[in-house]
């Protein structure tokens, strides 16, 4: 018999869509198995301020289709100290809530094996997040959508870039980790890719240039990763304009647009796929893991693992994008 009975679920730190398909698989999944589920809203702050609501299976019809997340997301300062996150156990306790699904990043994560070091709440994490930066899962939820969403404004952008000579620095999100620059630049044929990750690409970009304007493109697309240590496009455009007189250097800033949107066919599926694990994982007295895919098979991994550990983008890829942009 499951000690568990009643499972509190949360999403924390960046919105990331399918969000809300995960929540609705949580839910499902919960009921299914003849728990309750209470909604903990905006993240760890609603743990702190008791911020919970009853969520049935009738509360997620409908959201599987939706960008953001319905339960809100925060960042919450209070609960990276002790004092913070006894409150949030003690309000757990009162509303009878023995187990926590988060759905998250990696500073999510951190915040939830230090809970579980200190008291006796079990929880599960699942990875929530556009950047794919997380060490042992193939996957992140929002990544699809992210860089579909990427992949349909450089489109776009490449038609006016053709039609007026002109070279475009892209900017997209990953702070930390060039997951989607790498992926988008190759799906939209970039003539070169910019990405934390690789020191030595930011110095070579002006040669990298130079070979595709020998071969008189009408165009030139420079993917950049937010995170990229030579700063944003704006720093890397003034470098590199007095090099390419011939060009009309522009840049796109993409932000914010790159959270949103309707998750794609593939987040729903993976959303729902870790949501039901996520549960069956604390049906199973798991605790302080992450559920992850890898290799199209669910894993669970060690919140200690997932947190400490790097992942590093496929170098391969990166000599795809070199060898196909010439
Ligand atoms: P994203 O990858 O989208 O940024 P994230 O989960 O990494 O998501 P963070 O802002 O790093 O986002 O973390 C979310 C919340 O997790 C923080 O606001 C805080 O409440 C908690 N948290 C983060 N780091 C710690 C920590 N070292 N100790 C305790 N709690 C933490």
């Amino acid at each position: 018999m499951a000690k568990v009975k009643r499972i509190g679920v949360l999403t924390s730190g960046g919105d990331a869509p399918g969000m809300n398909a995960a929540i609705r698989a949580v839910t499902r999944t919960a009921v299914y198995n003849h728990l309750e589920v209470i909604g903990i809203c905006q993240g760890y702050q609603g743990m702190i301020d008791a911020n919970f609501k009853p969520l049935l299976s009738q509360s997620v019809s409908d959201i599987i289709q939706r960008g953001g997340t319905i339960l809100k997301t925060a960042r919450c300062e209070e609960f990276r100290t002790q004092e913070g996150r006894l409150k949030a156990y003690n309000n757990l306790k009162e509303a009878q809530i023995d187990g926590v699904v988060v759905i998250g990043g990696d500073g999510s994560f951190t915040g939830a094996r230090l809970f579980n070091e200190e008291f006796d709440i079990p929880f599960v994490g699942i990875p929530g997040t556009i950047d794919n930066d997380i060490y042992g899962t193939d996957y992140t939820i929002g990544y699809d959508t992210a860089l579909n969403t990427v992949v349909e404004a450089v489109d776009k952008i490449r038609d006016t870039a053709s039609a007026h000579n002109r070279m475009f620095f892209v900017e997209v999100m990953g702070a930390e980790a060039g997951f989607i620059a790498l992926y988008s630049g190759i799906a939209t044929g970039a003539e070169a890719i910019i990405i934390p990750e690789i020191k030595e690409e930011a110095r070579s970009i002006k040669s990298l240039i130079k070979a595709g304007n020998i071969r008189k493109k009408s165009s030139n697309i420079i993917i950049v990763a937010e995170g990229d240590k030579g700063g944003g496009a704006f720093a890397i455009a003034e470098q590199v304009k007095d090099d390419f007189k011939e060009f009309d250097v522009r840049v796109s800033v993409l932000g914010h647009l790159q959270r949103g949107g309707s998750p794609s066919a593939i987040d729903r599926v993976n959303a729902s796929r870790l949501g039901h694990a996520a549960v069956e994982a604390l049906l199973d007295d798991q605790k302080s893991v992450m559920v992850g895919i890898m290799n199209g098979e669910i894993t669970l991994v060690p919140f200690r693992r997932a947190v400490k550990l790097h992942k590093d983008v496929n170098h391969n890829l990166v000599e795809l994008a070199r060898i196909l942009s010439v």
